[in-house]
């Protein structure tokens, strides 16, 4: 610990370039909750060493009007004011007009997967994702990213190196239980969109210089 502080003094160019420290979002996808992963994959994360810096159990709104008991002509007038507000609603930023809308209080998860909006499983994804509750967790540490990728294995399971997280848990890309930011920005990106101001802690973890030197 004390070599690390000296370091920091003297060489805070090259200490901060060796070791960098990065944020990313880890989410944990509706099969790994329903499955009762949530647990196990926290902890892999945990046990490497990382921080918890935010941790939240969400679920994604799903679509209005499910129980409504109306008349004939009373559907066709409610109907004329959604259809209506459904195309006053914005558009998520990034959705091309010929995606069609996916389920209205949606715009988080077409955001979050944006750069995916042209592929055919797109509205797939968007109806697993808000399928049930996702946990949705911020990660600290030296070089978090892509350790963090290397945790969850590759996209598909069956490609995924046993000993990694969808390598272990999962067996099919449309189920492959948790997702990971893929570059420091995005992670922060992600973090910021998923989580509010102020459910976030800035915290010292007590193991920290045993972790970093
Ligand atoms: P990763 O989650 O490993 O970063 P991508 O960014 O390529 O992978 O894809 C995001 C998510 O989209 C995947 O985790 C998976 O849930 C889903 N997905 C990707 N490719 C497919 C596919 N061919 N079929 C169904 N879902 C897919």
């Amino acid at each position: 610990p004390k070599r690390h502080i000296k370091a920091r003094i003297f060489l805070p160019h090259l200490v901060a370039s060796m070791e960098e420290v990065e944020q990313t979002y880890i989410m944990i996808k509706p099969d790994g909750v329903q499955r009762g992963l949530v647990g196990e994959i926290l902890s892999r994360f945990e046990k490497k060493g990382f921080k918890l810096t935010g941790l939240k159990l969400f679920q994604c709104p799903k679509e209005l009007a499910e129980d409504l008991h109306c008349s004939l002509v009373s559907c066709y007038v409610f109907l004329f004011f959604v259809l209506g507000f459904a195309t006053l609603e914005p558009r998520p930023e990034g959705l091309s007009e010929t995606t069609s809308l996916p389920p209205r209080g949606s715009g988080k998860v077409c955001e979050h997967y944006k750069d995916l909006q042209s592929k055919p499983f797109f509205p797939k994804l968007i109806d697993y994702i808000t399928s049930g509750p996702v946990v949705c967790m911020g990660w600290e540490g030296v070089g978090v990213v892509a350790s963090a990728r290397k945790l969850i294995g590759a996209t598909n399971p069956l490609n995924a190196e046993p000993g990694t997280i969808r390598g272990d848990l999962a067996v099919q890309t449309g189920r492959n239980v948790v997702h990971g930011s893929d570059s420091p920005d995005n992670g922060k990106r992600e973090i910021g969109l998923w989580f509010k101001e102020g459910e976030l802690c800035a915290w010292t973890a007590v193991q920290e210089p045993w972790l970093v030197e």
